[in-house]
């Protein structure tokens, strides 16, 4: 049994090699797909970009049978699938696009088997007649892509999400996997509960995107200081969100006008202008893409360099959606964001015909915006824990206020002031009322609660009421302070509040930005983020950048979808020239060296011939790298069923070794099927009588069968090959 695990892992990890052409499962990937593969129900929240599609494609593939996932965005199943197909991975979607011709052949090739994973709209799953059909063919697992759809909670609420259940329910007892990125306990709690999933394991990330960079910046001059932001960003992909269509309009023709290559994208343009500017965006005609908040939501294009929010965004739910847009390939991902509090009142303003209980939400949702925009508190300290986590390290290097420190006072005094208003007030207020209690206001609240009576109550009249709403913040997102989940706004004293009531330690506080006074006083940094310098060979990586521009459009796909910028950068330091070296960079696997791979090769080779670069083919390091890659070509190759002699010229070695090779591959506890090969070497009889020599043998040792009588007319080659895959078929 030892032997199958690790035959397993390895097994994934060379699979995810082979197709996806990574090395390595980033976070909890690994433990994710192996719950998958062992059935069960699983709930992955994982910050986007962090990789969740992966979670459930290599699963569909290894498993049996088609797995359907469902993703809310029918103007994306296509590139979804199309990035799939890059892949050599045989996905389809299902939705109301489609032709009656096209659903018929779709069905056929479900029921027969060839179709891994099958995309489907939501609305498509609630007809009957597409019910009927699932029923008949094999699926191996449901999995829910931005699972947050199902709850009103979220940013993004789709009814029918809700009838997703029940509609499983009729293809029988599946396994389900539900993904978001998005984090609230509540949200969370909703999807469970909606998808009867409760008993789920959850495999929960941490929401911190490492790479990317966070800024607020007044709105000051705002025209002004975009166009001088894309100056210095020209070339690069980026997103502006905006508040209104108008807006979007004006901006995107501002930008245009000033020699950028921008487009708009809201709701209100005529589909096909909307679905052209978008596809020009996935495509590289276009660098900038000027949108409304209907952007965005399951684009995948991994190279977005920046994301600008020219208006403050409505929630800190939706921002941190936003900005995770840029960078997910782990590059450069530049989050700008104007602020101002006229924008806050706008934003208040499209609330007044709701209910009181939204107008009350939404309410909160824009303090929180404005906590966040006006706080010196490090950024990513603030969105992780806005999203439950807590952020250690002192300066993340990331943010603006982290590389351009507020200046910072003793505020241990303070501290204490807070929290023994919450102490003395029975932890049963929210920040208002205690700040009033704190200086000293005597309201009706006060009045009636009798808080004038308290020992804190005045104790800090000397600051005013914006010092005192900035230090409760900061002592709860320092964490001395918990919110109350149960009554929406009340601040309770945490277990390190208690501690730091009784022995107070120095804690340093800073004064929030001031957005209230005009631009001149605030220093506005035009410093870019630290930006790690460039150590690859950046004229070959324009051109191998303008040669995947060209395959795209020859292909009819988004560039990325041929390799993402990180592999072409492996490429512009490593200099590949064969398809070996191809396909060990990150990102390509063999499956994309033989779909896109040639021009590439070529181009590197003359690259390398003009300015006499030497490559690492040339130099022949043997290591312990190269021995496991070339093992993992070798199980590759057999995969494909490429005959021995040819894997044996691929990799160097003579047929001798690589027997060896393939003898400890198999004894390492990896399965080869070497049938295709035997089947045309050793005749059927033959095989059986080696067969059965092993099947009664003591030991299978290779001298002991050498030296039996019954096997005497046979070749030591064709012995130690039936003796791997007796071994193969049978030990493992
Ligand atoms: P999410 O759905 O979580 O927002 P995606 O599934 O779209 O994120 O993945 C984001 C990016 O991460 C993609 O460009 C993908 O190719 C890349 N990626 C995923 N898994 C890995 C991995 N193990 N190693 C390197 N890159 C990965
Ligand atoms: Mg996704
Ligand atoms: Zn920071």
């Amino acid at each position: 049994m030892t032997m199958m695990v690790a035959e397993e892992k390895d097994e994934l990890k060379l699979k995810l090699k082979e197709v996806f052409g990574y090395s390595t499962f980033r976070g909890n990937q690994e433990i994710i797909i192996r719950n998958i593969l062992d059935g069960k129900n699983t709930f992955v929240i994982m910050p986007t970009g962090a990789g969740k599609s992966l979670c459930y494609q290599l699963p569909a593939l290894i498993s049996d049978g088609l797995a359907i996932v469902i993703s809310p965005l029918i103007a994306l199943m296509k590139n979804q699938v199309d990035q799939l197909f890059g892949y050599g991975v045989n996905a389809r979607f299902l939705n109301s696009t489609l032709t009656k011709g096209e659903i018929t052949r779709l069905k056929k090739d479900c029921v027969n088997g060839v179709i891994k994973l099958l995309y489907v709209a939501p609305e498509s799953l609630t007809k009957e007649e597409n019910i009927e059909f699932l029923k008949k063919v094999n699926v191996s697992f449901v999995a829910i892509d931005e699972a947050h759809c199902i709850s009103e909670w979220g940013h993004d609420f789709r009814p029918e999400y809700r009838k997703i259940k029940s509609m499983i329910q009729q293809l029988g007892n599946l396994p389900v996997v539900a993904l978001t990125a998005t984090a609230t306990p509540k949200v969370q709690l909703d999807i469970q509960k909606n998808l009867q999933m409760e008993e789920a394991d959850i495999f929960l990330s941490s929401f911190n995107r490492k790479n990317l960079y966070y800024e607020v910046r007044p709105k000051k001059e705002t025209k002004k200081q975009l166009i001088k932001f894309m100056r210095d960003n020209k070339g690069k992909s980026g997103i502006v969100y905006c508040l209104s269509r108008k807006k979007v309009e004006e901006i995107a023709n501002l930008l245009s006008v000033n020699g950028f290559k921008a487009a708009p994208y809201h709701a209100g343009l005529d589909p096909d202008v909307r679905e052209k500017n978008q596809d020009d965006f996935l495509n590289e005609e276009v660098d900038i893409i000027v949108a409304t908040i209907a952007f965005g939501m399951g684009i995948d294009k991994p190279d977005v360099r920046f994301v600008v929010h020219y208006d403050v965004p409505k929630s800190l739910e939706g921002y941190y959606q936003e900005t995770g847009r840029s960078g997910r390939d782990g590059l450069e991902g530049y989050c700008l964001m104007f602020y101002s509090h006229n924008d806050l009142n706008k934003l208040e303003k499209f609330n007044k015909d709701k209910s009181v209980q939204e107008r009350e939400n939404a309410r909160i949702l824009l303090q929180e915006m404005e906590y966040y925009a006006e706080s010196p508190v490090c950024r990513r300290r603030q969105l992780l824990h806005y999203f439950g986590e807590e952020f250690k390290e002192d300066n993340c290097g990331m943010c603006d206020n982290c590389v351009h420190p507020r200046e910072r006072f003793d505020g241990t005094e303070a501290v204490v002031t807070v929290l023994n208003a919450v102490k003395q007030t029975n932890e049963r207020f929210g920040l208002n009322h205690l700040v009033n209690v704190i200086r000293g206001i005597e309201d009706e609240y006060v009045k009636s609660y009798g808080h004038f009576d308290l020992t804190v109550f005045g104790t800090g009249s000397d600051e005013d009421a914006d010092f005192w709403k900035s230090v409760i913040r900061q002592t709860l997102i320092y964490q001395y302070l918990d919110k109350d989940i149960e009554n929406i706004g009340v601040l309770k004293i945490s277990k390190r509040g208690e501690a730091f009531l009784k022995k107070p330690m120095p804690i340093e506080l800073a004064r929030d930005h001031d957005f209230t006074t005009d631009a001149e006083d605030e220093e506005v940094s035009t410093d870019r983020a630290p930006v790690n310098a460039k150590s690859y060979d950046s004229a070959l990586f324009e051109m191998l950048k303008s040669l995947r521009k060209k395959i795209a459009k020859e292909k009819n796909l988004p560039p990325y979808v041929i390799f993402q910028d990180p592999s072409l950068e492996e490429m512009a330091t490593t200099y590949p020239i064969t398809k070996e070296d191809l396909a060990s960079v990150n990102g390509v696997g063999m499956g994309k060296v033989n779909k896109f791979g040639k021009e590439f090769l070529e181009l590197i080779q003359n690259y390398v011939e003009e300015n006499e670069i030497e490559t690492a083919t040339e130099v022949v390091v043997k290591s312990s790298v190269n021995k496991s890659k070339t093992k993992i070509l070798i199980i590759q190759q057999i995969d494909k069923k490429v005959d021995l002699e040819e894997i044996a010229e691929l990799t160097h070695l003579s047929f001798e070794e690589l027997l060896t090779e393939i003898e400890n591959i198999c004894y390492s506890g990896t399965k080869l099927n070497l049938n295709y090969y035997l089947e045309a070497l050793i005749d059927p009889q033959k095989q059986d009588d080696i067969h059965d020599y092993f099947m009664n043998a003591e030991t299978d040792s290779l001298d002991a069968a050498l030296n039996d009588d019954s096997l005497a007319d046979y070749s030591e080659e064709e012995i130690r090959l039936m003796r791997i895959h007796f071994m193969s078929e049978y030990a493992h």
